[in-house]
This record gives C-alpha cells, sequence and structure tokens, in this order.
C-alpha cells in the first residue's frame, strides 16, 4: 500500500480507502466515476485488492478491544460531534453527492438528513444498551441480559443513497461498541468516504471505522474472511441473495436488503388531486432511484383511473428535470450511461407488449447537458402483471398504472409480486385502511403517505424478495443486529442459604 494520508485530497481526483483513521491509494486497479449530468469522467476510484480489505479488517480487529470498553456514553459523545460536523458540512456533502449520483440540492439535503437522523438515534446509546435485569429469580439469584458487541463487522451499501444509507449501518454499529468496514458503492464514493473522515474529526479512535472501495473482490473478502461476524447490505435483489447465501454459509450473521416495485392502490374515494400530488413526488422524486419509489398505481374502476391518469398527464407538463446544479429542478439524471439504456429499454418493451404511453420520456433534451443520462418522467397505462415490465424493478422515472375493478384484486396483485418493500393506500375510508394494514404482505405501508420510509427509531425492513435475513436495519432491530445477547445467572451464597448438591434440573418449586 502507498501514499497513506490523513485526508482524501480533492485535487489528485483518485478516491481512495480509508483505513486506521488515514487516507490510503494503493497502486491495484481504479475505475472512473462519472457525473451522470454531462456523461464526464470526474474522478477515478480505486478498487481495493483482497490484501487492502484484509489491511482494513486487521485495522477493525485491533481497535475493537479498546472500543468495545470504552463506555457507551462516551461512544455517543463521539455521535454527537458527528451529527454537528454533518449539519456543519451539509453544502459539501450534498454537492459531492449531486456531482457523482446527480441528485439535486434539495433531495441530497433530505437524504442527508435521513441520515443524520440515525446519528441522533445513535446518540441514545447508553438507553439502547442498558440491558434487562430481573432480580431474586431464586434464592439470593439474580439474573440479567446485556448485549455484546459482535466485535469487526462489514456493510456493503448501494449507489442511491451514498450518505443515508451507510449512515443506516455505521452509527449504531459503532455505538453498540463495534468495529466497521464500509464497501460503499464504487460509482458515487466520495460523499461517503468525506462523512467517514467527518467522523474521525469528531473523535473515533482509528480503525474503528474503515472504508475500503471496491467492487466484488472487496465484498467476496469481506464474506470469506473469518474476522467478520456480521454482514449489512442494501443493493439489487440478485446481489442481496447472493451476499445473504455467502455469508450465513460462512457462519456469519447477515441482514441483505433488496429490491423492490411498490405499489400505491388508488381507490375510488380517494383524494385524487391530493394522491396525484403525492403520486408525482414519489415515483419521480430521485429519478425513481429509490427502493421506496412508488412505481406501480393500481386505480380502482375505470372512473378513479380515468381521472387519475388525465391529472397526473396534467400536472407531469411541470415537472422540471435538468442537472444536479440547478436547485429548481425537480430530479436530475439517471446514475449511468447503461442504466439509462435499461429504463428506455423497459419503456420499449411495455409499448410493445401494448401498454398506452401517456407522457414519454425517452427522448428528453437538456440544453447545455446533452451527455447527460436523462430520462423523463413518464407515465405507462394499461399495464397487466405479465408485462416485463411490471414484474421487474425498473429504478427510473416511470410509473406505470394498472386497472383494477376490486380493492381486493389490487391487493392480491401486491401480495403476488416477488418484492413486497414499501406499499400505500389512498382512500378516505379508515375501515378499508384498516383492512389492507392489517392483512397486505408488505412490510412498510403507508396511509395516504407515499414513502412510508420509517423514523430512525422504528425499523426498515421490506418482506418477500426485498429482504433476506430476520432483523430489519437500524432502529431497535439494528441494535439487536450489532449486538449478541449474554444473560448471565448469579448468587452470592449467604451463610444462611447454603444448599447441597442438586441432581435434578434446577427448577423455583
Ligand atoms: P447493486 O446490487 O448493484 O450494488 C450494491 C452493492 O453491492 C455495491 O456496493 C456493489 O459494489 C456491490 N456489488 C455489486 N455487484 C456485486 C457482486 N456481483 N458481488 C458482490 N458485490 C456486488 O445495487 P445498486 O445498483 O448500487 O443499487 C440499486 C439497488 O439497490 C436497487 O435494486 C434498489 O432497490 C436497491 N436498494 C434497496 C434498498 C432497501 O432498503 N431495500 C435501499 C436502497 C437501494
Amino acid at each position: 500500500m502507498k501514499n497513506t494520508q490523513q485526508k482524501q485530497d480533492d485535487s489528485t481526483k483518485i478516491v481512495g480507502h480509508l483505513i486506521n483513521g488515514e487516507i490510503h491509494y494503493s497502486t491495484g486497479p481504479a475505475q472512473d466515476v462519472f457525473n451522470p449530468s454531462t456523461g464526464e469522467v470526474s474522478k477515478q476510484v480505486q478498487l481495493a485488492q483482497k490484501h487492502i480489505v484484509e489491511d482494513a479488517i486487521s485495522a477493525a480487529e485491533a481497535a475493537f478491544p479498546a472500543w468495545r470498553d470504552t463506555p457507551a456514553v462516551k461512544r455517543a459523545r463521539v455521535m454527537f460531534r458527528f451529527k454537528e460536523l454533518l449539519e456543519q458540512n451539509a453544502e459539501k456533502i450534498c454537492q459531492l453527492i449531486g456531482e457523482e449520483h446527480g441528485k439535486i440540492s434539495h433531495d441530497a439535503m433530505g437524504e442527508l438528513q435521513r441520515g443524520i437522523e440515525n446519528v441522533e438515534y445513535a446518540c441514545y446509546a447508553p438507553e439502547l444498551l442498558k440491558g434487562e435485569h430481573n432480580k431474586n429469580v431464586g434464592p439470593s439469584i439474580d439474573c440479567w441480559s446485556e448485549f455484546q458487541p459482535l466485535g469487526v463487522v462489514a456493510g456493503i451499501t448501494p449507489f442511491n443513497f451514498p450518505a443515508m444509507v451507510p449512515m443506516w449501518m455505521f452509527p449504531l454499529a459503532i455505538v453498540c461498541g463495534n468495529c466497521f468496514i464500509l464497501k460503499p458503492s464504487e460509482r458515487d464514493p466520495s460523499s461517503t468516504l468525506y462523512i467517514a473522515e467527518l467522523l474521525h474529526e469528531a473523535g473515533l479512535p482509528n480503525g474503528v471505522l474503515n472504508v475500503v472501495n471496491g467492487n466484488k473482490e472487496a465484498v467476496d473478502t469481506l464474506l470469506h474472511d473469518e474476522r467478520v461476524q456480521a454482514v449489512s447490505f442494501v443493493g439489487s435483489t440478485p446481489i442481496a441473495e447472493y451476499i445473504y447465501t455467502t455469508a450465513t454459509a460462512n457462519g456469519k450473521r447477515c441482514q441483505a436488503l433488496g429490491g423492490a416495485k411498490n405499489h400505491a392502490i388508488v381507490m375510488p374515494d380517494a383524494d385524487i388531486d391530493n394522491a396525484v400530488n403525492q403520486l408525482i413526488g414519489a415515483a419521480f422524486g430521485s429519478c425513481g432511484e429509490r427502493c421506496m419509489a412508488l412505481s406501480v398505481a393500481v386505480a380502482v374502476g375505470d372512473e378513479a383511473a380515468n381521472t387519475l391518469v388525465s391529472k397526473m398527464q396534467e400536472a407531469m407538463k411541470t415537472l422540471k428535470v435538468g442537472a444536479y446544479s440547478d436547485s429548481s429542478n425537480d430530479f436530475g439524471p439517471l446514475i449511468t450511461k447503461e442504466h439509462q439504456e435499461k429504463v428506455i429499454a423497459y419503456i420499449d418493451s411495455a409499448e410493445e407488449q401494448g401498454a398506452s404511453i401517456i407522457v414519454d420520456g425517452r427522448n428528453i433534451e437538456i440544453s447545455d447537458f446533452e451527455g447527460g443520462y436523462f430520462v423523463g418522467g413518464t407515465l405507462i397505462d394499461n399495464v397487466t402483471p405479465d408485462m416485463v415490465s411490471y414484474k421487474e424493478e425498473i429504478f427510473g422515472p416511470v410509473l406505470q398504472v394498472v386497472r383494477v375493478d376490486t380493492m381486493q384484486e389490487a391487493m392480491d396483485l401486491i401480495d403476488k409480486h416477488e418484492y413486497g418493500n414499501g406499499t400505500c393506500i389512498f382512500t378516505r375510508d379508515g375501515e378499508a385502511a384498516r383492512f389492507f394494514t392489517d392483512n397486505i404482505k408488505v412490510g412498510m405501508v403507508g396511509i395516504n403517505i407515499p414513502l412510508p420510509v420509517p423514523v430512525a427509531c422504528h425499523s426498515f425492513g421490506g418482506w418477500k424478495r426485498s429482504l433476506f435475513g430476520d432483523l430489519h436495519a437500524y432502529g431497535p432491530d439494528g441494535v439487536r443486529f450489532y449486538t449478541r445477547r449474554k444473560t448471565i445467572t448469579q448468587r452470592w451464597p449467604s451463610a444462611n442459604i447454603r444448599e447441597g448438591a442438586e441432581f435434578s434440573m434446577p427448577t423455583m418449586k
């Protein structure tokens, strides 16, 4: 490994790794990072080979004993300072997100704020870790359960939330006393690395958080190294399944969050104007590159469907698409040229399979940004469940409308879909909404709330093929995921309680 230094040097245009508190530039392979608004290469990211990831694991392993024994309140204090630094440097973080992801600053601010809320939750560490105690479970016998850290844990994150999703993981893992290896997306690594530097500025000891940039080789090293105790993953379903299968086969704890196809039911009694406003933001915000994006509207009855489609068509005339640098834009480009082509191919396939393209974003042109990976907001009507564009996750600014006759039909459609991340119902009928929340086979449900992303003190996770593992991300499940329960039963014999040998199973007779 070569060239270690304290901070990432922005002028080098090379994104390195952060190991043991220092930025490392290696001599190994690297790949281009693009500015999706222009299509130009902005930087190069180094791709960690096995030995670099092993160095990061060694640094984390060495830091663990002291960090584990640091009082939770002191670990939490680092998070308090980290939160302040995130707020003070919000503009720079959002600029880095915009340059490499294409997200407009208001949206990047929203993502960052959601990440900060997870840091705030981590500040509760002494409360979260205080355990359970039971006095006198037997004569002079006390019993308690405590939550101990696991050791070295890893997180692998997707491109679409380079600030928020890593902060679903490492703040909580770290305040629970673990040391962390983060492998961010190689497509937009700079904001994540900068955030990790801020955590060090906040006082985190070296080695507690390490960032390795890279691709499959880096991930596979984490999955196979026996020093890594647990792996959190967020990304697409095929990779989530691979991560879960491999990590658990190697004896690791794993939570792997995958892709989605989120349906919104629009009931005949819904406030359609409100539903249109909500749908337009939730379908097209962040160019549809959100795992909670609403990508299917299921309209119950032709009247609701006709009104919805015509009002959506009208509202979409005001959508403003363009480069991340103009904060008046509603959304920016897709992440890569390949992804832009894939999204367009899904729209083509819907058309070929008989759906009606009501608003077509395929040929959008953004002046001065002709090389950017833009697709305009697209509305497709008369979509049916056999269509490829319905079955698969598009991850672009495409809203598809499926028409059904009854709410039960709408619910059956959602339940049959392979994904079960988020869903929502637009209605004025409390009974229908209650039936929906009770019975729908989806992990996160909104009632007139289009993006029911749980706040930080709840946990985030889908059902079916949107999550592999038992525990959801962050919140109370996050604390459970990053700790191991130990239950201690204790007796201090006194002179007047002294029992003879007991050969039967001890009970409280
Ligand atoms: P991705 O699966 O391509 O990549 C995610 C991570 O896995 C990256 O760090 C990447 O380097 C790594 N990776 C990619 N291919 C790999 C391989 N063959 N072996 C090992 N590691 C590999 O996902 P993406 O394109 O970055 O993100 C978009 C996807 O993430 C969408 O499907 C979206 O729905 C999903 N997502 C889900 C959630 C959720 O909470 N369920 C949240 C955000 C994004």
